[in-house]
Order: structure tokens, then sequence, then C-alpha cells
């Protein structure tokens, strides 16, 4: 699993930094892109990463500002002559619909391949209530969704993969006499199975403790709330804005944004393990930046900076490295 970030910049594209798109590879193998946001020139941004728009299934927009969704209508467009018949859906809040709608019929677009477009329920993902659920497909990370704290109506999401069976005592079953097949999947499971010989083997006796899958929590642009710190609880990577410098907060709290400062709160407060920063204001320069991140990393030390093209990989629990 890694996020690929595409565009790192805030309201409008800088030299350096494109507006709001990331991409999450869900597999291990690069075999099912996830796309979050897709401000204008993403489909730009792909052609220059090692990401295919071919490999895209679905598409999750956080709210309908500009530049998260620009870039929506020739992507859409585009992915028509990659990937002709393979379906894409896509989540955002309510209005997803009708604004994907106009933008392809008013401009004479006919897509090749299925579309699906669904609406997060921000009514039932409010400040009060649980988490709504979004997608929950076997074999695929659940992703949960939640209303932040924007100028207009914004979601966050979390991404949270299944736990996975424990480790399989592959000696202990050797040594027992039993070779490696299909049986071993089974053990692994915690069935109980017959051997040829009559032998009843519990799988349960010969697996560790459960595997904790991970948890991504990509929000939208928002001013600090319960949601923000609800949907990052405990989450492997929190991916936050941070628009405005901890000396700006006056004017985050006027346009529904965040300082740095206040992304590495929600981080701590939500028991995150990790804080990228992204969707900074090109009102700064790069040593400005600097100061942005300095300032989240007093109050949470492992926060990075993010910057377009990045790929940062997410770990399993456990694991130092790999994808
Ligand atoms: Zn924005
Ligand atoms: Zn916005």
């Amino acid at each position: 699993m890694y996020l690929l970030f595409l565009g790192t910049g805030a309201g409008l594209p800088s030299k350096r930094r494109n507006v709001s798109a990331i991409v999450l590879s869900i597999t291990e193998t690069n075999r099912c892109l996830w796309l979050f946001d897709c401000g204008e020139g993403t489909q730009h941004q792909f052609l220059k990463s090692p990401a295919k728009l071919t490999k895209l299934r679905r598409i999750f927009l956080t709210h309908l500002h500009g530049d998260h969704l620009f870039g929506l209508p020739g992507l859409l467009s585009s992915r028509s002559f990659q990937a002709p018949d393979k379906p894409l859906s896509v989540y955002g809040p309510p209005g997803t619909t009708q604004w994907i709608e106009n933008a392809l019929t008013l401009s004479g677009t006919h897509l090749s391949y299925p579309l699906d477009v669904v609406e997060v329920d921000t009514a039932q993902a409010g400040e009060s209530a649980h988490l709504a659920a979004v997608v929950c497909e076997d074999g695929e990370p659940v992703v949960s969704a939640a209303a932040l704290n924007h100028t207009i109506t914004c979601v966050g999401y979390r991404i949270a993969e299944r736990d996975r069976p424990g480790r399989l005592d592959r000696d202990r079953l050797q040594a027992m006499g039993i070779p490696p097949g299909p049986i071993y999947k089974r053990l692994q499971q915690g069935e109980s199975v017959t051997l040829p010989d009559g032998r009843v083997i519990d799988g349960r006796t010969l697996t560790g403790p459960p595997r904790r899958g991970r948890t991504v929590a990509i929000l939208g642009d928002t001013a600090p709330c319960a949601n923000a710190v609800r949907l990052a609880q405990e989450a492997d990577v929190l991916v936050h804005e941070a628009t405005f410098a901890a000396a700006d907060e006056a004017l985050a709290a006027t346009y529904r944004h965040s300082t740095s400062l206040q992304a590495a709160w929600v981080a701590r407060e939500a028991g995150a393990r990790r804080l990228l920063l992204t969707h900074v204001s090109s009102r700064y320069s790069e040593d400005d930046l600097q100061r942005l991140l300095d300032e989240a990393r007093s109050v949470f030390p492992d926060t990075d900076l993010a910057h377009d093209l990045w790929v940062c990989p997410v770990p399993k629990p456990g694991d130092t490295g790999g994808a």
C-alpha cells in the first residue's frame, strides 16, 4: 500500500504544486488504484507519475470546490480511451451526480465504461452520528466518511483494511507430518480439519493473534473539528490539510481551513501514528513551508510535508519498510 501525492497546493496551481489529488494504491502490486480528489491537471500529473489511469477503480471527492474537482471531466473522458471496459465508481458529497452529469452532457462527452456515482449521506455522517459506511466490499478496505467543517459540505474519508488471520505455525505442522497444501489456508482461517488418517486438527491452536490491517485517513479541507479526530482515530497515516501557518490562524478560521499546528493537534488527539501535511497555500515560500513543518513537529514529531509526485509507502504494522 502506498500514497502518491499528485497535487499538494491549495486553491490554485503554482509552478511547484498542482491542486489537490492523492492516489492510494490499496494493493502491494499497484493493481488497483483509488483517487482522492481530482483538481485541474490531475490527468497530466498521472502521466508524470508511475500510476496508470487504467488501474483506477474508485474516485472519492471530499467537496465540490474547484481546486478538488475541476480535473474530473477531463480525466473521466481520457479514461475512456485507456480502460474502455473497466467500471469506475465516484463517491462524493451531495451534488456530485448533478455536477458530473452536467459536465458530461453539456460537453457531449460519452464514456465507454460503466460509471457509478454514489453520494455520501452527510446527514448520517454528521457531527454527532458515528461514521457512515460508504464502501464495504469483500477483500477490500472498508471506507467510512464523516462531515468536516468547511465553507461548503466537505467529507473526510477513513480507509481501513480488514485484519488478517494470524501467522500459521508451519514448522509445527511439518513436524506433525502435515505437508504444505490447501489445508494450510483452511487451518489459518481457524477451521478444524479432519486428516485422511483420522486426526482432527484445530486451526485455532496453530495460528497467532490476528494481524491488524492498516488505516489511512484522508481529510478534505477543514477547520479543526471532532469528526477529523474521529476519522483519524489511531490511523497509521493521517493526511491533513495545512493551508496556513500558525501566525495566520485568524485567516484559517475565516476560510474554515487549518494551520499546520492545528493539524498536528488533531493527529495527536486522534493517536495517529504519522501525519502528512498537504494543501499548502502558495502565499508561502519553500522556506516558509519549513516553518509550517517545524510548527507541526513541535506538537507531533512524526510529521512530513507532502510534495507533488511523492510516493509514501504505508508499511504493514510490524514491517520496517516495504510497500
Ligand atoms: Zn481546497
Ligand atoms: Zn475547499
